[in-house]
């Protein structure tokens, strides 16, 4: 893959609406604008509209005042719609994925997956649309009749991260708009350009104004806020991080929202002795540095039985230290930067914390000098289990191991976290692998593969790490109520 050019970078940048998007009107923040930076370089891309809270007020107006007629709108032109989408953000995967690397950081081919990642769910839920369905039953004593039927929920509230700007997106919108709910969406700051543009290839593709609104804002606690307390909005989906999203229940509560909440996590990888250790490396690699290590369900932890963990360890250094970290629009890169300077300091003192207390670095350890978030590809071997960066999530690319003696031990220590979203196990012992499954404590697992994420399946997770599921045939019912009839034959 070849370098890209500053003119297509700017082309791209600029082709970017960078206003509100309320009611079916671009229409400039209250506030403003904010800076968008390319954590490649520390420099501004760009600068999109600063949106306040009368702002998001007004986006609120325009999603309950699109709602009744969007709920009863056809299913099959709502899956339409969504359809189109699908179709126009594949054709123009190129532009997107150089945007999102310009505003995210990872390497164009990673930045490439996530487009077709995200649009999938665009796909998935247009097929969905039609296939909300309720149940009549009769009822035990033989005299009534029990109908059950699904209604959107109403008004929702969407509030993604920076880490995937899309598809964090679509997995909400998708089920949302297929259910007949209309929305409000809330990037991350650091990441806004690519929602902006699905916001535009939606309108393109026929949504009416009103469905779905999009609101930037620098300050978006004193933005959400109002929103979150009125009592016109019927639903909250969150996707971040565990201390914001148990901030947002509590104020969530007065209102009795409906929520879904996809938060942090602490993924451990769990490397049995039977396991095809090559299979394993490949499948680490993964699970590890997809986005640069900066996933919820990255492996945060691995954890690899005794007899093999020297071999395992040594495979995987040499595959990450043979990785070339640079700006994510060079052709050979597969390590780009972290997202800020919080985020890779964040990172440093974790690696740093584990080094102290005993740990060794096979490769890497080191935050790069000079303009940009770079962070060296790490792998840390005998780490101590006080070690903060095992507790913590890491978001950054770096792989700490730890050995384990047994079956109960590996489980124990997978077990051992606030957190609940994913798990990784490789083993070729297939009673092992279910025993395994059952016992560990997340809403998924990845069974001898690196990667769990499909449009067609319930992501989530339980402890900490959240409630609801996206994607799936489990998606759409987040946005869906059940009301049941009483019939009186
Ligand atoms: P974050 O700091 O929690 O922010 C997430 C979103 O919430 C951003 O849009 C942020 O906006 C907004 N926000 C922050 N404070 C808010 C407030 N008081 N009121 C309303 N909105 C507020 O998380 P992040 O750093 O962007 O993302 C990384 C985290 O997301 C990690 O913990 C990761 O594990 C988690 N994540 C989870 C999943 C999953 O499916 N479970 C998927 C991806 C990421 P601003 O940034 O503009 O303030």
């Amino acid at each position: 893959m070849s370098t890209i050019t500053a003119s297509e970078e700017e082309r791209v940048v600029d082709h970017v609406p960078k206003q509100l998007y309320i009611g079916g009107e671009w229409r400039d923040g209250e506030k403003g604008t904010l800076s968008v930076e390319d954590p490649a370089t520390g420099e501004s891309l760009c600068r999109v509209a600063d949106g306040s809270a009368d702002d998001a007020k007004a986006a609120l107006d325009a999603a309950v005042h699109a709602g009744p007629e969007w709920s009863r709108h056809p299913p099959r032109e709502r899956g339409e719609i969504l359809r189109r989408a699908f179709e126009t953000i594949i054709d123009r995967a190129d532009e997107l994925a150089l945007l999102m690397t310009l505003e995210m950081g990872k390497p164009v081919k990673e930045s490439k997956a996530e487009i077709a990642y995200g649009a999938e769910f665009l796909r998935w839920f247009s097929e969905q649309s039609v296939r909300i369905d309720g149940r009549y039953a009769v009822a035990p004593n033989g005299q009534g009749r029990l109908l059950t039927m699904k209604q959107p929920v109403g008004p929702c509230l969407l509030i993604t991260p920076w880490n995937f700007p899309l598809a964090m997106g679509t997995r909400k919108i998708g089920p949302a708009i297929a259910a007949g709910c209309t929305v409000v969406v809330k990037p991350a700051h650091e990441t806004p350009l690519s929602m902006l543009m699905l916001a535009r290839i939606l309108e393109e593709s026929g949504l009416p104004g009103g469905v779905l609104n999009l609101v930037t804002a620098s300050a978006s606690g004193e933005t959400m806020s109002p929103l979150i307390a009125d009592p016109r909005l019927r639903k909250l989906s969150f996707t971040g991080s565990t201390e914001v999203g148990s901030k947002l229940m509590q104020q969530a509560a007065p209102n009795v929202l409906r929520l879904s909440m996809e938060l942090g996590g602490n993924a451990p990888f769990i490397v049995f002795e039977d396991a095809d250790i090559d299979a394993a490396v490949q499948g680490a690699l993964i699970a590890k540095m997809r986005n640069v290590g900066e996933a919820c369900t990255a492996a945060n932890r691995f954890h690899v039985a005794g007899s093999v963990s020297r071999e395992f360890a040594d495979k995987l250094a040499k595959r990450m230290g043979a990785m070339k970290v640079g700006r994510g629009t060079e052709g050979d890169v597969e390590v780009g930067p972290l997202i800020d300077a919080r985020q890779r300091g964040k990172v440093a003192e974790l690696v740093d914390d584990a080094v102290e207390r005993g740990a060794r670095a096979l490769v890497g350890g080191r935050a790069r000098d000079g303009a940009g978030y770079f962070f060296d590809p790490t792998v840390l071997t005998d780490v101590p289990a006080e070690a903060h960066l095992l507790r913590e999530e890491i978001f950054g690319p770096v792989a700490p191991i730890t050995g384990f003696v047994d079956e109960d031990e590996a489980i124990a220590a997978a077990n051992d976290t606030q957190y609940g979203l994913v798990a990784y196990v490789y083993t070729s012992n297939l009673k092992r692998a279910l025993r395994v499954v059952e016992r560990l404590e997340t809403g998924m697992v990845g069974l001898n593969q690196g990667m769990v994420s499909n449009a067609a399946a319930p992501f989530g997770g339980i402890k900490q790490s959240g409630f609801g599921r996206e994607g799936g045939p489990e998606g759409i019912e987040e946005y869906l109520e059940t009301k049941y009839v009483a019939i009186n034959l």
